[in-house]
């Protein structure tokens, strides 16, 4: 037994931890994912480097998980070290508290499937399947194209497989499903899956770490290369320069590869033109954004597989209401199954017309002005203290005007809220830099694709 004391500073402890967790969160997520997910979570203990958080109910993992995973386990090795371990309890069920079963927060162990087939982390979130990806006319090709790579890795035409599409359409998932199938089907088969930007950050370690060629060797020594959101390669020379031997290599001993993008390889301005090429050699598929009916699908399945059945008029309502991005029309359903769960609350239509409101005008005030200079000063190598403070160098002015014309455009915080974020400046000042960065977004292709780019990492959510 503890005593009472123990328990105490076990407790206390464990909300410093968590306070911490908190601040690197509340940074690198908008206001409204703060506020609806990260902030109901309670910290109940902690030991070592172990933390146990106590959550509402199953959604809030899910939903994290699929989220901000990386986020979250990059905020493990900071706050809890390379060891640390997130525990989650949910309040309701307590039959789900089992804490020696791996939870979703959790490292991969050595002993999950991907992994001990594999000697390296896949990457690959088992999540992701064929089996829960609706068929519609939108994504008819990509979704026949990876079927048929599934089966056939290397051995059909499709190579390399280039995915192309809008934000939340199914990209990631199509391509992890076809990463699954085939260390399903293939054991032995070697297949790894990374965003283009955790591409250039393992890269860039190699680099400080004089491991160049190993990196290069371990990435040229798959069966099926997997690079996600490829368009964050533009500016980045040397790693296209390394990601096009690659690419040579894994392409001449016939292995599989497969990219996505945000648009088609020929508008991926500031790409190498000899990697644009290189990309068309293959299968270009694009996948467009699902019509009604596989909207109601898609609700339908997602429900289901929360052994929960919602009705029709609800579904018709949300697949209505929200059209254009299948992560959106998803987290609509889950918002809405959490707050049905959390106030004990029958999911009616009215429930859905709150949440469906709340997500479609709250999607741009979800976006913060403080993340969208966090992601301009990254992207343009800028301090950010400089941008709010009175200096007066180029690079930093045109950051500063930047994230401005950006906050006006994504978000909608006023002029004066807007020059507030930034040092205390007026709203002549924001409207000025608003005026001359739409001005150069016009007659300049380099601030064009720019602040392209830009605007979709800030939608992406990815900094
Ligand atoms: P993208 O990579 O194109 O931005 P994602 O693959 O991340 O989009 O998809 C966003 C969310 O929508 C994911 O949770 C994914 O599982 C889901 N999703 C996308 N397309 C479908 C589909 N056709 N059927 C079922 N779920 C889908
Ligand atoms: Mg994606």
């Amino acid at each position: 037994m503890k005593s009472n004391s123990t328990v105490l500073a076990v407790e206390l402890e464990a909300k410093q931890i968590w306070k911490q967790f908190l601040e690197i969160i509340k940074s690198n997520v908008p206001a409204l994912t703060y506020n609806t997910w990260f902030l109901p979570i309670k910290p109940v203990e902690a030991n070592d480097s172990v933390l146990k958080i106590q959550v509402p109910n199953n959604f809030f993992i899910e939903w994290i998980d699929e989220h901000y995973n990386t986020l979250i386990n990059r905020t493990i090795s900071q706050v809890l070290g390379e060891d640390g371990k997130l525990i989650y309890i949910i309040v309701e069920e307590p039959e789900i508290i089992n804490e020696d079963e791996p939870t979703l927060f959790d490292r991969p162990e050595p002993e999950s499937p991907a992994k001990a087939k594999n000697s390296f982390e896949t990457f690959l979130n088992p999540r992701y399947k064929f089996d829960n990806f609706i068929k519609g006319e939108g994504n008819q090709l990509a979704r026949a194209a990876s079927v048929a790579i599934a089966e056939n890795p290397g051995e059909t035409s499709f190579n390399p497989l280039f995915l192309y599409g809008g934000v939340g359409l199914g990209k990631t998932h199509l391509m992890q499903a076809i990463g699954n199938k085939i260390i399903e089907s293939f054991p032995d088969k070697k297949v790894i899956y990374l965003s283009s930007e955790h591409f250039t950050v393992e890269f860039v370690d190699a680099i400080q770490n004089n491991t160049v060629n190993e990196f290069s060797n371990f990435y040229k020594s798959m069966d099926t290369l997997i690079i996600d959101d490829i368009q964050f390669l533009i500016g980045k020379e040397k790693t296209q320069d390394l990601f096009f031997h690659i690419f040579n290599t894994l392409h001449q001993a016939g292995k599989q590869i497969i990219l996505s993008s945000d648009k088609p390889p020929k508008d991926l301005k500031g790409l190498n033109e000899r990697l644009i090429s290189r990309f068309q050699w293959g299968l270009t598929a694009d996948i467009q954004p699902p019509d009604f009916e596989t909207r109601i699908a898609i609700l339908k399945n997602k429900g289901n597989s929360y052994g929960i059945e919602i009705q029709n008029e609800i579904l018709e309502y949300i697949a209505m209401n929200i059209t254009s991005n299948i992560r959106e029309l998803e987290g609509c359903l889950i918002k809405l199954l959490a707050s049905s769960s959390l106030n004990s609350k029958e999911i009616d239509l009215n429930l859905a017309k709150k949440t469906v409101k709340e997500i479609s005008t709250d999607r741009r005030v979800s976006i913060s002005i403080e993340y969208i200079t966090q992601v301009v000063c990254k992207y343009l190598k800028v301090d950010e203290n400089k941008v709010r403070e009175k200096n007066r160098r180029k690079e930093v002015v045109l950051a500063r005007q930047i994230a401005m014309y950006l906050s006006k455009k994504l978000t909608k915080s006023s002029l004066k809220t807007i020059g507030l974020h930034f040092g205390g400046r007026d709203h002549s000042t924001v409207i000025h830099a608003f005026n001359t960065i739409e001005h150069l977004f016009e007659n300049d292709s380099f601030i064009k694709e720019t602040l392209d780019t830009l605007t979709s990492k800030i939608e992406l959510g990815a900094a």
